[in-house]
């Protein structure tokens, strides 16, 4: 059965991957078509152009003049967990620093949790997500951190997304403070064999008080000769080697670049991977804001991303992060957009998302509003009317 959506006042469709202007820049590889309309059939769009050249179709959704979006890719979020930190987050609003070894009491919560119980508040964020107009999202583990907890947080989060990360190299649990070679060791062997089987990607967090260079290539390199592709959490907190590590191995994408120096730039620009920026992370730990202007205007290929997780960013909003790239960050309403659509999509080196060219997966949200750039201009307001996965109705309504 095919479904045509018409009189779509805005169809942002994105260059698809292989016809765009060359890796790198955002701002031109976002497209869009206004007085639209778009044709999908058997999950998958079929058509788009000008809605008065519309074909027929089968079932018909008059989008009244509204903007019509890929959905939302979230290339990194941390969904599988138990508990929360809310005090930690009031402390840290009231002067406490953000540290990483924060992370050790969502591990103690999660490793005292049934399966049930994290299959239930994984399913409730991924259902928060869909809300909210993400269609494709990542999922690390990270909060096991010994063999069978992380075992099976990446088999659940196996059951939600194809995109899972194993992030057993999140931080040095604390029954290993001191031997942070022992904890490595661990992660590159039976943690690994545990986990490799339910995962596509490997990612370490590269950082002070982490793991350093050594480490962290170790445990990328041991993950790809399992098969899994690399993405590295890197130069959030300070400077650091995590961006040289990340272009070293070839990973997919380098997230937070918060901390950059010129020659971290240039590494990125000369690279095919994706810089993936969080900033509700620097948002929520009151942090500077990394320099997306920096990066676009050397040619590097941005991603934004939610970072959804209990400690430093809870929020699962695409829509934040988009309204915060272009009030913090001044990144124009089309390369936010594009970055929290095509960018993701690169950024997990996905071709059939992210855009809405014929071919790509029918995955797209229409907005209560004209235009992309109302995702920036209202800020807060919860604009996704309705979200089509798979060219099926997902949520909410099209009336
Ligand atoms: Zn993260």
């Amino acid at each position: 059965m095919s479904t045509l959506i018409t009189n779509v006042g805005e169809l942002v469709t994105n260059a698809p991957p292989d016809v765009g202007p060359g890796g790198g820049d955002g701002a031109g590889a976002f497209t869009s078509i206004s007085t639209a309309a778009l044709v999908m059939e058997a999950g998958r769009v079929a058509w788009t152009g000008p809605a008065s050249r519309a074909p027929a179709a089968d079932q018909i959704v008059d989008a009244r003049g509204r903007a019509i979006l890929p959905g939302f890719v979230d290339s990194h979020a941390h969904l599988v967990f138990a508990g929360e930190r809310g005090e930690e987050f009031a402390a840290r609003m009231a002067g406490a620093p953000y540290q990483a070894g924060g992370i050790a009491s969502t591990v103690a919560a999660t490793r005292k949790a049934t399966d049930p119980e994290l299959r239930a508040g994984l399913r409730r964020l991924v259902a928060e997500m869909l809300r909210q107009g993400t269609t494709t999202f990542e999922c690390k583990s990270g909060y096991g951190l010994t063999v069978p907890d992380e075992a099976r947080s990446v088999s659940l989060a196996s059951e939600v997304t194809a995109e899972v990360t194993f992030l057993g190299a999140h931080i040095v649990p604390p029954e290993f403070d001191g031997d942070t070679a022992g904890y490595v060791d661990l992660v590159c062997g039976p943690m690994l064999d545990a986990c490799a089987p339910h995962s596509r990607w490997v990612d370490v967090f590269c950082e002070r008080g982490a793991f350093g260079a050594d480490e962290a290539t170790a445990v990328l390199r041991a993950g790809q000769a399992k098969g899994l592709a690399p993405r590295v959490h890197a130069n959030q907190l300070g400077p650091g080697p995590g961006v040289r590590v990340a272009v070293q191995v070839g990973a997919a994408s380098a997230d937070h670049c918060t901390h950059l120096t010129s020659s971290d730039v240039d590494a990125l620009a000369s690279s095919p991977i994706v810089a993936t920026l969080l900033p509700g992370v620097e948002f929520s730990t009151r942090q500077p804001y990394p320099d997306a202007r920096r990066l676009l205007e050397a040619g590097v290929t941005v991603a934004l991303a939610t970072d959804c997780n209990p400690g430093s960013c809870f929020t699962s909003s695409m829509s934040l992060c988009v309204a915060l790239a272009v009030r913090e960050m001044r990144m124009t309403t089309r390369e936010a957009v594009w970055s929290a659509t095509a960018g993701g999509g690169r950024a997990l080196r996905r071709t059939d998302v992210g855009h809405l060219a014929p071919g790509a997966r029918a995955d797209l949200m229409l907005l209560d509003a004209p235009s992309h750039a109302y995702l920036a201009y209202r800020p807060g307001v919860p604009l996704v009317a309705a979200v089509w996965r798979d060219g099926e109705l997902a949520w909410g309504s099209a009336e």
